[in-house]
């Protein structure tokens, strides 16, 4: 029997692991509780992490100009500093990951969807985008299966996404241990995969792990990971 190596999966930490909303809630979700034996969870707050503490008063985002601001309207205080440098250093210290499992629509977490308004207090919601965390995460590793908890209950989605962070942990464990022997049994392995998802991009992965120019093994793995990566982002649309 196949032994897959458990995925990597940053997640939101309100979603069934701490009461952490801005009201003091936890987010039940039946399909986090069934992955969760399956996969390595890293939970994160960065509500919390930037002090605002449980319960506290909601954020949102304001326009402002040509960027956007998180603000908490209650107090007028303007974290989006703090936000980004959290993000930044919690990015930058993520060494190993497969995939986001975000919540949906948080002004922190959300990475698409997420309404933003004119003013901090009565200004209407003028549009959509991403939270300030979701979309530190999509411009650093938009390459990786990132989702929220609404758009998992899609069950296109949801086993793409499970495609994907299985996939893509495997091919980690073979960046663990690299040999040439062990790309072309990974290749071997994910063909019809592959096939499914592109034939193109299955043909161009071939042709890597054939190694005409006699590349290092380091280099193929580059190469070859590369390209593999480019193959599911697509396929996160509705
Ligand atoms: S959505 Fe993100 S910031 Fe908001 S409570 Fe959940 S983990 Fe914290």
């Amino acid at each position: 029997m196949t032994v897959f190596p458990k995925p990597r999966i940053v997640i939101s930490k309100c979603i069934g692991f701490d009461p952490c909303r801005y009201n003091g809630e936890i987010v039940k979700d039946k399909f986090v509780e069934r992955l969760e034996p399956h996969v390595e969870f890293v939970c994160v707050c960065p509500e919390v992490e930037i002090g605002l503490g449980t319960p506290r008063a909601p954020v949102r985002i304001v326009s402002s100009g040509d960027s956007f601001k998180l603000i908490q309207p209650s107090s007028g205080l303007d974290v989006s500093d703090k936000m980004q440098e959290f993000s930044r250093g919690f990015l930058d210290s993520l060494k190993e990951v497969d995939g986001f499992i975000f919540k949906n629509r948080s002004p922190s977490c959300g990475f698409t969807d997420v309404k933003f308004y004119s003013g901090p207090e009565k200004g209407p919601v003028i549009g959509k985008t991403a939270g300030f965390f979701g979309g530190a995460v999509l411009e650093r590793f938009g390459d990786r299966a990132v989702e929220d908890e609404g758009r998992l209950k899609n069950l296109n989605i949801r086993e793409h996404f499970l495609t994907s962070i299985f996939a893509f942990a495997r091919f980690r464990r073979l960046q663990q241990s690299p040999s040439i022997h062990g790309l072309v049994r990974f290749h071997a392995v994910n063909k019809m995969l592959l096939m499914a998802y592109s034939q193109t991009k299955m043909r161009e992965l071939g042709r890597i792990v054939a190694n005409a120019d006699r590349n290092r093994i380091s280099k193929v793995l580059e190469l070859y990971g590369r390209s593999f990566l480019e193959i599911a982002p697509p396929l996160v649309e509705t």
